[in-house]
């Protein structure tokens, strides 16, 4: 789940490894190590601290070309230093560095400790550093070895190998946990995520699911888990569209509040050659269908997790305002474990920023299994589900490091709304309401900047209300899914408890909880339902709830403690601008009390574990 880096050329490995370990934190993580090989041996150093502190503990005489890191998100064991990867075999002759879980880690580490074998740590992961020393016997390919070791192995793993018997090498291996392997000038990477690479080259490998590789310096071979062609094969690189200060600070904070503020700029790739004025439409490269194919579609479901749900919703909605067809979303982590029903007419997308989500992707397999048709929303290049999909819509985000997603959010509701004005203008909506859609939406990259401008008072409002223990976010219809991706967002950054309900919801039982300590932020786009939520404002003011409310509309003084305003937009594209200030809420209440922002406690950017 965390972050893997590998090295093997000419340089100073020790440097390459903490520097990439350095450029993965942003995941989040609990302890970190490394091994190389220097004067034949192996040598590990590991810390249940930060990267800081590896690089404080690794000895400075320690010169080699090759070598393996890792930073730890513990699934089996307590982050300690024993725990933390690398792990070996006993004779310190295998070294490995694994992100996933080993579902059949009990039995193995059994079978392992009946033949005698005494296991160090807690892991998972150690039982492969064994198996793999078992199995690479004199004149076995250490490939052939880690082979030959996974067939055994049951669950997630992207896997790095590093051997002292042959130190000329690294082997990795893939099943739901990505690795990316980078091509250089007679050096090559391997990381877990580009973000380790782009300082070094453009030009990646994506591995697959049951793919192994084998890297040396000069060379690389692909293969599958299964069988290896004579010789090998060797996947053609793609080159990366990022560059190394995409990763990189600047001059703000934190990266969550860099990327709010990148949303103006992000918003306007998405949107670039997109909008067809001409047939007041949106043109989509990456969908493959027709327009015939595009009107047989019959439903369109969202499948996210997290805040990608939510901006599925926000496209479920959009979706049948526009196109009129049936559309919703659902958590991707239920929809597979329901046996769902797989209607072939119906039009699924498949939504994650990382595209290495494990329960989004779990998800499209089994459409696929089921003959559905799936699209993939991502923005991750290469990334698991944009490859399992085949076509989708591309975010164009750019990098997104802190864990909360905001400005990849704001992508995906674009993406959905271009998606929706598509599917309407094959259908019924006219080419007039086509048109004011895409002027709509040409418009919103600006309406963010004046959203932007308005931090100062959103900071205001967050100071007022960050003593609240729990919060509302009352949202209906279009406001909705803003509500709930409000919540989340408060939850996530704040730790503060953060609910959502729809507005007419209210008075059927969480009414019961406003009194004078229960803030309720309430989301009103100036459409036909605003009437509706002055009212739903004026319940909870009758029973003393403070009321912040998110607005493009405007309402009668004094009906909210606090008014939070965006620009009127198109009224289907509003929640795209009303979503924007809740963000920066959350940010501010963060940062008064003292949140670790980008990293927040328990959670990590990408899930791909269970
Ligand atoms: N399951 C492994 C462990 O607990 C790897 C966790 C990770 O992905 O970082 O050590």
């Amino acid at each position: 789940m965390c972050g893997i880096v590998g090295y093997i050329g000419r340089r100073d490995a020790v440097p390459v490894l903490l520097e990439g370990l350095r450029s993965l934190e942003y995941r989040g993580y609990d302890s970190a190590g490394l091994a190389v090989i220097y004067r034949n041996r192996l040598q590990v150093t590991k810390t249940a601290g930060r990267v800081q502190d590896l690089r404080d503990r690794v000895s400075e005489r320690t010169k080699a070309t090759v070598g393996i890191g890792h930073t730890r998100w513990a699934t089996h064991g307590e982050p300690n230093d024993i725990n933390a990867h690398p792990h070996t075999d006993a004779e310190g002759r295998i070294a490995v560095v694994h992100n996933g879980i080993i579902e059949n880690a009990e039995q193995l580490r059994d079978a392992l400790t009946g033949r005698g074998v005494k296991l160090a740590s807690d892991t998972d992961t150690e039982a492969l550093a064994h198996m793999i020393a078992a199995e690479a016997t004199e004149g076995t390919p250490l490939e052939d070895a880690v082979r030959r070791t996974l067939r055994r192995v049951d669950g997630t793993y992207g896997l790095v190998v590093l051997d002292t018997q042959n130190p000329n090498e690294l082997v990795v291996a893939r099943n739901g946990s990505p690795i990316v392997l980078g091509i250089g000038e007679s050096e090559m990477f391997v990381a877990s995520d580009v973000a380790a690479l782009v300082r070094y080259t453009k030009q990646v490998v994506y591995l697959d699911d049951a793919e192994v590789a084998t890297v040396h310096a000069a060379d690389y071979t692909t293969a599958s888990l299964d069988e290896r062609e004579p010789g090998g094969a060797r996947k053609t690189p793609t080159t990366v569209e990022a560059e190394a200060g995409d990763y990189e600070l600047g001059s703000f904070e934190n990266y969550m509040r860099k990327e709010i503020y990148e949303q103006p700029e992000a918003l306007r790739r998405a949107l670039r050659g997109r909008l067809d004025e001409r047939f007041a439409t949106a043109k989509l490269g990456g969908i493959d269908l027709d327009a015939r194919q595009l009107r047989s579609i019959r439903q369109v479901k969202f499948l996210g997790c997290g805040s990608a749900y939510y901006a599925g919703q926000m496209g479920a909605v959009l979706t049948e305002e526009l196109a009129r067809i049936p559309s919703d979303a659902e958590p991707a982590s239920e929809f597979r474990y329901r046996n769902p029903v797989v209607d072939p007419d119906t039009l699924y997308v498949a939504v994650s920023q990382s595209g290495e989500t494990l329960d989004t992707l779990m998800a499209v397999q089994e459409l696929r299994r089921k003959g559905g048709q799936v699209i993939g929303a991502v923005n991750v290049v290469g990334s698991a589900i944009g490859r399992e999909c085949g076509h989708g819509v591309f975010l164009h985000a750019g990098p997104e490091i802190a864990v909360c997603s905001t400005k990849a959010l704001t992508n995906m509701a674009a993406s959905f709304a271009l998606l929706a004005l598509l599917l309407g203008r094959v259908r019924d909506l006219s080419a007039a309401s086509g048109q004011r859609i895409v002027a709509g939406m040409r418009a919103l990259p600006g309406q963010l900047d004046e959203v932007l401008a308005a931090e100062e008072e959103i900071t205001e409002v967050a100071r007022r209300f960050a003593g609240a223990e729990h919060m509302f976010f009352i949202g209906r219809v279009r406001g909705w899914p803003v509500a709930r991706e409000g919540a989340q967002k408060l939850k996530e950054v704040s730790y503060v408890h953060a609910e959502a309900y729809q507005a007419a919801e209210l008075k059927h039982g969480p009414l019961a909880l406003i009194d004078s300590s229960m803030p309720s932020v309430v989301v009103v786009p100036a459409d036909d339902l605003q009437s509706k939520n002055i009212s739903t404002i004026e319940q909870i003011k009758a029973r003393g709830g403070p009321v912040i409310a998110v607005t493009s509309a405007d309402l009668p003084t004094g009906l909210a403690d606090a008014v939070i305003r965006v620009p009127r937009a198109e009224p289907e594209l509003e929640p795209l601008l009303l979503n924007v200030p809740l963000q920066l809420l959350a940010y501010h209440v963060a940062v008064k009390l003292g949140r670790d922002i980008d990293k927040p406690r328990n959670l990590a950017k990408s899930v791909t574990v269970e």
